[in-house]
């Protein structure tokens, strides 16, 4: 008899994409060291004009991380102690991180079980009560997080944000490219921050990130503060900033890739649907709502059996992983907070439920069929 042998399949195959555009990398990179420009290079330019033509915003503010363009997006708002930032404690550990690091306090909100994304009619509840009562903190602003790639319900927060004043800062980092209602992730709040760490959809082969926004005023801010606060030169000082650009060979790397980026979503979104058509007997699938285009940073899905399935996909060859198995409100990082076990039950069920499948672009489709038949096969 035969016995197929165990493939070895990748979580993100990061090689797969040099095959198609390794050449035009290297010559960009090529270039480089042939002007040497290092920081702030022509090439950053560039990429900033080519990112928001793509993004539709005027401004792109390029940086060295998505951790960056939160923190500094918070920075223009001159957020400090004294101030309470709304947003998910189901998401990556930066987007609260830096509102720690300020000195402000994040207040968690529980998510929509459907699409892991903050859930508005709860944003409005923990709100409410922040704005009646003069207490210490104040309400100033939302970072809703658009997780896995898919857009957070911007409509519905926007309109929270509008009626309590406060602003909103989309945590673009797993969603650069996705769409919600027409507009693309990148343009949905008053500042947009995005990440291109190279497992992101969009990745570079280092740490970067980009800012976007379409006010005039806030887009100096960001670009003084991503330069120590520089005012007229950079010996000038007028504020408080930091070190946050992204380096010349990153935007060099990422020009290629975004050439090719439009037909990446394209094919990150057949995979997706091949999954969801053939694994939504056995799993829950994720949902994407008709007026939504996610972009697939992961392809996660939940079940009761989670250790059962990853365990035979692990032995099957086949990576999974969980994103993310304790909610930032159960992290030691955010004890002083006084969250605990149940203050936010969709998060910690989600949590408890949650693993994400192989999902690039370039998955080939036998090696679908192998994890989806790994899968089914209980
Ligand atoms: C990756 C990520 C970040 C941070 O981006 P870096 O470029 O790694 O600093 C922030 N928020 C979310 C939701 C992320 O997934």
């Amino acid at each position: 008899m035969e016995t197929e042998t165990i493939r070895n399949i990748q979580f993100i195959d990061l090689q797969a994409q040099q095959q198609r555009i390794g050449e035009e990398i290297r010559s960009r990179i090529a270039g480089v060291l042939g002007h040497g420009k290092y920081i702030m290079g022509p090439e950053v330019q560039e990429l900033e004009a080519a990112l928001s033509g793509f993004v539709g915003a005027k401004h792109c503010i390029s940086c060295a991380s998505g951790t960056d363009a939160l923190l500094m997006a918070l920075m223009a708002y001159g957020v400090g102690p004294g101030d309470a930032i709304f947003t998910t404690p189901f998401t990556f550990i930066a987007t609260a991180e830096v509102i720690s690091l300020l000195g402000a306090t994040p207040v968690f909100v529980d998510i929509d079980p459907n699409t892991y994304n903050i859930d508005p009619k709860k944003l409005r509840a923990g709100i409410e009560p922040f704005c009646r009562q003069s207490g210490k903190l104040r309400a100033r602003g939302i970072i809703p997080v658009d997780l896995f790639g898919l857009p957070a319900d911007y409509d519905e927060i926007g309109q929270v944000a509008a009626d309590f004043d406060l602003f909103v800062i989309e945590d673009g980092a797993q969603s650069f490219g996705a769409k919600y209602k027409d507009k693309r992730a990148g343009n949905l709040a008053d500042i947009a921050a995005t990440s291109f760490f190279p497992a992101k959809p969009l990745g570079c082969y280092g740490d970067g990130g980009a800012i976007f926004c379409n006010d005039d005023e806030t887009a100096d801010k960001l670009r003084s503060i991503r330069v120590h606060g520089k005012g007229g030169h950079k010996y000038d000082n007028v504020r408080i900033g930091l070190n946050g650009r992204l380096d010349t060979l990153q935007a060099a790397i990422l020009l290629p890739k975004l050439a090719i980026y439009e037909d990446e979503i394209k094919l990150r979104n057949r995979v997706a649907a091949r999954y969801t058509e053939r694994l939504s007997d056995f799993v829950t699938t994720p949902f994407v709502a008709v007026d939504s285009m996610s972009v697939w940073a992961q392809y996660s899905v939940r079940s009761e059996q989670r250790d059962e399935i990853t365990a035979r996909l692990k032995s099957n060859g086949i990576p999974s992983a969980i994103y993310y198995p304790k909610p930032l409100h159960m992290q030691s990082a955010f004890a002083s907070l006084g969250y605990g076990e149940g203050s936010f039950p969709v998060s910690e069920a989600m949590a408890g439920q949650i693993f994400s499948l192989p999902m690039y672009p370039y998955l080939d489709k036998d090696d679908q069929d192998y994890i989806v038949q790994t899968i089914s096969n209980s």
